[in-house]
């Protein structure tokens, strides 16, 4: 049995083949699948037919174990088939609803500030549990999903095929069909990543966590600095947005003392040069046990203004959700369901684009 979530339009018609059915059925089934929610029943096929489809496809869906609601983002924590636990949020904006997307159980890339991380990788989602993430919140919200952002637990490039294969159901015409302007990705920096994704067909948004614009300090917080510098994400950064003609967004968490000096903020517009990029300031969500601090509000005002009169295009993500502990780089994971992945247990924070 396949989880029909995990398959892209092109892998559906793969497996229709295999089981001795004509790959064009994938056109009638992904809408019935996606759009009109009615399964396989409402379909015009041969009762044989339908009978090897109920055969060879489940409808897979998360099990929802909690659910923290605000007034401007609600936090789930699912339960994947093997006990494992993953969080993701319901961002809740102005313009319109976002959901933010788990790509792994726990994250190897030890960004010293993150609390995702304190869980190492156990193992990658695969795509079908990514797609049910963005399917279980419109069902239990009720809300209508308009954009998805791929920065909630893991590092997505870590786990690009399965990513790729999520983005590719997401965007297909004929399922759920978000634009691909809807959907961002972000990423630590790394850099064969980058790469692949800006040369593959589901070249969404992208967005690079900096968080510094030297390699010493990069290095010191985030270990992913050592193995892929500044020069060859910035690069990378530049053949993205110039291959797309689309802008890349560099996020910067303010972090006290540490990476909020105007003498950073020089160095980075200098960093960014004539790049098509703007920075994304982040607010620091702090946990109780986190060595770090947001900076003062003067402070990131400061860094800000520094960054405007050099002419970077800069943006103050509104944080959204701390009140329930659901803002970014604060979503937790279990291996076993038992810890971290309680709801208003753990310190998750998620902010908003
Ligand atoms: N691994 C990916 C996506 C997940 S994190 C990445 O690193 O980009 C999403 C964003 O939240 C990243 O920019 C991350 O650095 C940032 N972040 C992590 N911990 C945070 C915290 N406590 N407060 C604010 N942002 C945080």
């Amino acid at each position: 049995m396949t989880d029909i979530y995990g398959l892209t339009f092109e892998k559906l018609g793969a497996v229709l083949e295999s089981i001795g059915e004509k790959p064009s059925r994938a056109g009638l089934i992904f809408p019935a699948v996606y759009n009109e929610h009615t399964g396989f029943d409402a379909l015009p096929f041969r009762e044989e037919t339908l009978a090897r489809l109920r055969e060879n496809f489940t409808f897979g869906r998360l099990k929802c174990l909690d659910t923290a609601v605000s007034g401007t983002a609600d936090k789930y924590l699912w339960e994947l088939s093997d006990g494992c636990t993953v969080e993701s949020v319901l961002m809740k904006h102005e313009f319109g609803y976002n959901v933010c997307v788990s790509t792994q159980v726990g994250c190897n890339m030890g960004c010293k500030f993150c609390v995702s991380g304190r869980l190492r990788r156990r193992r990658d989602l695969t795509a079908a549990e990514m797609t049910e993430q963005v399917l279980g919140i419109g069902e239990l919200s009720g809300c209508r999903i308009d954009g998805i952002s791929i920065m909630g637990i893991g590092e997505p490039m870590e786990n690009l095929a399965n990513v790729l294969d999520f983005i590719g159901i997401m965007t297909h015409p004929k399922g759920p069909a978000f634009g691909i302007k809807h959907i961002t990705l972000s990423t630590c920096g790394v850099v064969p990543g980058i790469y692949e994704l800006a040369d593959s067909e589901n070249a969404v948004n992208l967005a690079i966590s900096l968080h510094a614009p030297n390699d010493g300090l990069r290095g010191s917080i985030m270990p992913i600095a050592r193995k892929y510098p500044l020069p060859e994400v910035m690069k990378a950064a530049r053949y993205y947005s110039e291959k797309l003609n689309r802008r890349v967004t560099l996020e910067y968490v303010m972090l006290d003392g540490v990476n909020d000096s105007d003498e950073y903020a020089v160095q980075l517009a200098e960093l960014i040069g004539d790049m098509n990029a703007y920075v994304n300031i982040i607010r620091y969500n702090s946990a109780p046990e986190s060595e770090f601090r947001c900076s003062p509000h003067e402070r990131i005002m400061g860094f800000y203004d520094v960054l405007k009169k050099r002419g970077v295009g800069v943006t103050m993500r509104r944080s959204l959700g701390d009140s329930i502990n659901a803002a970014c780089g604060q979503l937790s994971a279990s291996a076993d369901g038992r810890d971290g992945g309680r709801v208003g247990a753990s310190d998750s924070v998620c902010n908003a684009v």
